[in-house]
Order: structure tokens, then C-alpha cells, then sequence
């Protein structure tokens, strides 16, 4: 059985309670750290672990709390992501839902090595149960003294809030997170000035996704040596994946990072195989904003190895820079699956939620969602293809936030990966809308 760390105790009855998670040995940290720690060797020990973020971009948490400015008389906040929006990602969700203490607790030692006396989690406006659920955490955590004034006598004081996300993905992005909490339309902002510098209210700020302040509990609880003791190289501990798709177990598992993706995928711990005795037809490791990954390409490399769930080997062959796990959003697409349509899909989701700033991703997203729907619905020419995929180059790379990256990268590996399929649509207009596509990838 893996090791598990965040959902350890998540089948004991009642444990979204106070009462239930302390007799589990809850708030165990926060007890260690603000009796028998300074705040400096809090973030020592996180550095220690070698913690990536787990919103997507995979920075070492560390590192970002090292960033920190602390100018004399200015606050510092700590601002926890909850806005989890990523097509495919539920984890943060499910986490918020089934241990919420655990954030509450990861809030509270985050927020002492940070030296924030005001924090907030900002959560998807959608997630009204969730933002009920931490609510009434935090106030049985404030009754039992772990919030508020003097905290266990240590003359620490915190009080965290709830602020409930402005209805859009775009608002999950940091800084239009930060000018949604301070009261404005959701846009985000041109880094550097990056968060730990000028943040919110123009003050230094971290931002942290939900699963990696939670997993600063079991950094504090045993040490930052022997989370990265878990793990492979550069991606230590473990890692919540929303499995979904064609799975036969979809739902939310804790990894150890470096996990082999054909175990995850087949094996009866995780997602049990592909669902209806079909076959695996193509993956992708980190919710809609990663490339795609061909069936021959999602459980080995490109030199035949096997891929393994960390943030180096789920890269996309080397096409693009940078991670491709993401936020451990899986999605598994059987034989029967039609890419061009899938793709469309994610498209207009792009287009959809643009906040119109950068001319190539408010003008881009549009027209590849209106050429791909031209070649889904069998109106496409041979040459949309390359116009596909020279819109989505002069996207990727030249916008103010990741969102126009994101666009086109499933774009870009789609035509790269599965370029029969876009002409097939092409050259068969009639059949175009026929969604059984045989095992041409194998
Ligand atoms: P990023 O690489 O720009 O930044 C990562 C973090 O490191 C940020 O907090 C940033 O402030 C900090 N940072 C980077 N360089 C720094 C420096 N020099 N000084 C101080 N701080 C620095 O990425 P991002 O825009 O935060 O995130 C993009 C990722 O978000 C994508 O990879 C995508 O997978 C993910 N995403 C997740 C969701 C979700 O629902 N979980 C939704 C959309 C996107
Ligand atoms: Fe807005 Fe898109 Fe530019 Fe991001 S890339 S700032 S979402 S227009």
C-alpha cells in the first residue's frame, strides 16, 4: 500500500470535526511549531522537503516563502488558492470537504513562518458547501484557541477568513485572485512585481494552493528530511490526483510522486483500467492545460521508458517547457474518444473564460474554437490544420498569464499527436460526426 499523508485518516467517521481530527492527532503541528519552533525553521523544514506547489506551476514552496519581502510596520498575508477551476481537478475540493481541519492547521503554521497575522482562503463561489464546510472550521478551531489572539500562549496572533471566488476561472489565477479579494473585476496582473513583493493590497504576499498548505502538517509533524525521503528526485512526497474519464475507478488518489502512470492507470489500487474492457487512447496528466498524450506515449517516453507521475517525466516529449503534471487533474480517453471534438472542448472553455486583456488570447482562443468547430463539423479545409496551428504558436508565449499558454498547448499536441484524426474529419465530412475512431494510434 502507498504511504499515504493527507488522506490518512479520511474514512474515520466525523473526521471534518474538531473533536474527530485532534483524536487523529490533529494540530499536533501547530502545537510543535509555535511551542518549539522560530518561524525561520518552519520554512527551513518546508525548504527541506523539497514541497512543489500543487496548483499547477510546481514552484518550490520554499523558495516562494524565502521570496517573502518584510519591510518594517507593512503586513504580510497569506492568501490560500481554493479556486480550483481546472477542467479535470477535484482534489482541492475534496480535500476542503473530507478534512478541512487539515488546511485550518496548514494555514495556521503557514501563516507563523510567514509571519501573517491576517490570512484568507479564497474559494471557488461555485463550492458553497465547501466555503460553509471551512467556515465552521475555522470557528471551532478559533473556540479550541488555535485561532485568534495568543495563540496557545505564544503570543502569536492569526485570524483566517473566508472569501468566496468571483465566479470565474481566471480568478484562480494569483494576482486576479488578489484583485478579486480586494474588490475588483478579476484580472490579472503583469509579474514581476510578483505576490511575495507586492501583493494584496500592494502588500507582500504568498499564495499557496490548498493541497500544498495542507501538506506542510506532515513537513512540521516529522520533518522536511523525511517528507523528501518519499518520492523521486526533484518531486518529493505525495500528490492528490483527480483521476477522470474513461477509468473504471475514477474519483481522488494520494500518489507517492513517481508512481509509474501505467500502475496508476491499471492497477486495482488506483483506477482499475479502463472502463468497459476498452483500451487507453490518449491521456492527459494535469487538467485541460497540458498537452495530450498519445496512448504509445502515456505510459513509456519517447526513448521507452516508463513514465512515471512526476513533474519532469510527464513533460510533453520536450515540446513544451516546463511541467505537465499540473494540478494532477487525469483525464483517460478511451478508443471511442474523438480528439478534434475533445479539443474543441476545451477551446471554447479557453474562449469562454479569456478576460480579454492580451489580444492574442482574447482574439486567438476565438478563432481556433470557430476553425476547430469548422473541422469538427465537417467544414474544415486541409489548411485550417496549419492555421490551427500557427494561431496557437503566436498565443503561447505571448500573453500576460498562463491561461493563453494553456490554450494552446492542448491545441498544439492535439495536431502534433493526432493530425490523421484532424483530416480524417477533413477529408470525410459526412462521417465527421461518427465518434468511433478505431485504434489508428497505436
Ligand atoms: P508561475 O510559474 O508563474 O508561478 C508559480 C508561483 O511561483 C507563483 O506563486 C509565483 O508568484 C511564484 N514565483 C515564480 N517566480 C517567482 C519569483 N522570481 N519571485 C517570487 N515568486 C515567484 O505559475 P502560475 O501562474 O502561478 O500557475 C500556472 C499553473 O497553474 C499552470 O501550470 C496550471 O497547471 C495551473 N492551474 C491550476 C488550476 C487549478 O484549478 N488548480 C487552474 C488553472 C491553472
Ligand atoms: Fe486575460 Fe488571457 Fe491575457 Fe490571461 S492571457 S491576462 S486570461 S487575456
Amino acid at each position: 500500500m502507498a504511504r499515504k499523508l493527507l488522506l490518512t485518516h479520511i474514512d474515520v467517521p466525523g473526521i471534518d470535526t474538531l473533536e474527530v481530527y485532534r483524536r487523529q492527532g490533529g494540530y499536533r503541528a501547530v502545537e510543535k511549531a509555535l511551542k518549539t519552533m522560530s518561524p525561520d525553521d518552519v520554512v527551513e523544514e518546508v525548504k527541506k522537503s523539497g514541497l512543489r506547489g500543487r496548483g499547477g506551476a510546481g514552484f518550490p514552496t520554499g523558495m516562494k516563502w524565502s521570496f517573502l519581502a518584510k519591510p518594517d510596520g507593512v503586513p504580510r498575508y497569506l492568501v490560500c488558492n481554493g479556486d480550483e477551476s481546472e477542467p479535470g481537478t477535484f482534489k482541492d475540493r475534496f480535500l476542503m470537504t473530507k478534512i478541512p481541519h487539515a488546511l485550518i492547521e496548514g494555514m495556521i503554521v503557514s501563516s507563523y513562518a510567514l509571519g501573517a497575522n491576517t490570512a484568507y482562503i479564497y474559494i471557488r463561489g461555485e463550492m458553497m458547501p465547501q466555503i460553509r464546510i471551512v467556515e465552521r472550521a475555522i470557528a471551532e478551531a478559533k473556540s479550541a484557541g488555535f485561532l485568534g489572539k495568543n495563540i496557545l500562549g505564544s503570543g502569536y496572533d492569526l485570524e483566517v477568513y473566508v472569501q468566496p471566488g468571483g465566479g470565474a476561472y481566471i480568478c484562480g489565477e494569483e494576482t486576479a485572485l488578489l484583485e478579486s479579494l480586494e474588490g475588483k473585476r478579476g484580472n490579472p496582473r503583469i509579474k514581476p512585481p510578483f505576490p511575495a513583493v507586492a501583493g494584496l493590497y500592494g502588500c507582500p504576499t504568498v499564495v499557496n494552493n490548498v493541497e500544498s498548505i495542507a501538506a506542510t502538517v506532515p513537513i512540521v509533524n516529522d520533518g522536511g528530511e523525511e517528507y523528501a525521503k518519499i518520492g523521486i528526485e526533484r518531486s518529493t512526497g505525495t500528490k492528490l490526483i483527480s483521476a477522470s474519464g474513461n477509468l473504471v475507478r475514477p474519483g481522488v488518489y494520494e500518489i507517492e510522486l513517481g508512481l509509474p502512470v501505467e500502475e496508476f492507470i491499471y492497477s486495482d489500487e488506483y483506477c482499475g483500467g479502463i472502463a468497459n474492457g476498452k483500451r487507453l487512447k490518449a491521456m492527459v496528466a494535469g487538467g485541460s492545460s497540458v498537452p495530450i498524450l498519445p496512448n504509445n506515449l502515456a505510459t513509456k517516453t519517447a526513448k521507452g521508458e516508463a513514465r512515471l507521475m512526476t513533474y519532469e517525466s510527464l513533460a510533453d516529449g520536450g515540446f513544451v517547457t516546463g511541467t505537465a503534471m499540473g494540478s494532477g487533474g487525469f483525464i483517460a480517453f478511451d478508443e471511442d474518444q474523438c480528439i478534434v471534438r475533445n479539443t474543441l472542448n476545451f477551446t471554447r472553455f479557453y474562449h469562454h473564460e479569456s478576460c480579454g486583456q492580451c489580444s492574442p488570447c482574447r482574439e486567438g482562443t476565438g478563432w481556433m474554437e470557430k476553425v476547430l468547430h469548422k473541422i469538427e463539423y465537417g467544414h474544415g479545409d486541409i489548411a485550417d490544420i496549419d492555421l490551427l496551428w500557427d494561431i496557437q504558436r503566436k498565443i503561447d508565449g505571448n500573453t500576460i498569464c498562463p491561461l493563453g499558454d494553456a490554450s494552446a498547448w492542448p491545441v498544439a499536441s492535439a495536431i502534433r499527436h493526432f493530425r490523421d484524426e484532424f483530416e480524417w474529419h477533413i477529408l470525410n465530412p459526412r462521417e465527421s460526426q461518427t465518434r468511433n475512431f478505431g485504434l489508428a494510434h497505436y
